[in-house]
């Protein structure tokens, strides 16, 4: 059985105005220890991973707890750019969990994407820093990093992280810069290139999927089946990059809103690789998200 993940956007607060954010960060919203207590209480029956992110979790003064309580009963993700990561932090969560990193090239490419100089050191300080834990290195495949993987895969090896390639979504702030967006013949030679990568190194893994005939009949194998998310307003969604709202958490548990929604056709249709919908003659064959699964959630 595949692992399912529940990610919990703890924060709206972020320093950074990263030119891909599916949330359009930063933004108003926090939720409080007693949130993800309740939470964690419901999660317990759906979920075997935890994923604190943000905004920018590490500004969040309780995340060290969340960690803790977490860390109980599931595997434990946090989602940072590395900044605000402190001495102090590390003693409290090493051990608890797995830091994932995001890194959108090497020094100022990464800086200018962001929105902020010092990016990129802050992010190398946080590696130094973090060198005993287990870590993985997550990269957006924006059009001007796909020249820098080779670059990113040695950074990579020297702070002994996974390093992790993913496809573009196009929601969030994406939209205000389409310029961002690979063309389909650079996302043919890099799929190229990772699929080599993936097989030949020990390091490297990626969610970049093209849709195939075989999806059509067997649905296509999906990195959120079984996933949900929570926004800092406490918003249950089908992912993070996802507007679809199932319900909030402050009005009704996340066990009623998850019991609810996978009832739903778009739920079950999800869950079920969307067999049925998925169509080869896709303008951009990489992007199932809004091509397909929006869809199908609009109609619901
Ligand atoms: S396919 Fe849908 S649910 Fe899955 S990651 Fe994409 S937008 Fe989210």
């Amino acid at each position: 059985m595949h692992p399912r993940f529940l990610e919990i956007e703890i924060t709206g607060r972020c320093p950074y105005q990263c030119k891909h954010c599916y949330g359009s960060f930063p933004k108003p919203g926090e939720l409080t220890l007693q949130n993800i207590g309740d939470i964690l209480n419901d999660a317990r029956e759906f979920f075997d991973c935890i994923i604190l992110s943000g905004g920018e979790p590490f500004l969040h003064t309780g995340l060290t707890d969340m960690v803790e309580k977490a860390s109980r009963e599931f595997v434990v993700f946090i989602t940072t750019s590395g900044f605000g990561i402190a001495a102090q932090h590390i003693a409290q969560i090493e051990n608890r969990a797995v830091l994932v990193f995001g890194l959108d090239g090497i020094g100022r490419t990464h800086d200018a994407y962001r929105g902020f100089p010092g990016a990129f050191n802050h992010l190398i300080k946080a590696l130094e820093m973090t060198r005993g834990m287990p870590k993985e290195i997550i990269v957006t495949l924006w059009r001007g990093v796909i020249s820098q993987i080779d670059d990113i895969i040695g950074l990579a090896e020297k702070y002994n992280a996974i390093v992790h390639f993913n496809g573009l979504i196009p929601v969030g702030r994406v939209k205000d810069n389409p310029e961002i967006m690979p063309d389909i013949t650079e996302l043919e030679a890099v799929y190229a290139k990772l699929y080599r990568l993936k097989m030949n190194t020990g390091n490297v893994i990626t969610n970049l999927h093209k849709v195939t005939a075989q999806d059509c009949s067997q649905g296509i194998e999906l990195f959120c089946r079984g996933r949900f998310n929570i926004t800092p307003e406490g918003n249950v969604r089908p992912c993070e990059f996802h507007c679809t709202v199932l319900g909030n958490i402050h009005t009704h548990s996340l066990r009623a809103i998850l019991n609810q929604a996978s009832q739903t056709p778009g739920i079950r249709c999800r869950e079920n690789g969307f067999k049925g919908h998925v169509r080869t003659d896709l303008k951009n064959p990489f992007d199932y998200h809004t091509s397909i699964c929006h869809k199908v959630f609009s109609q619901q």
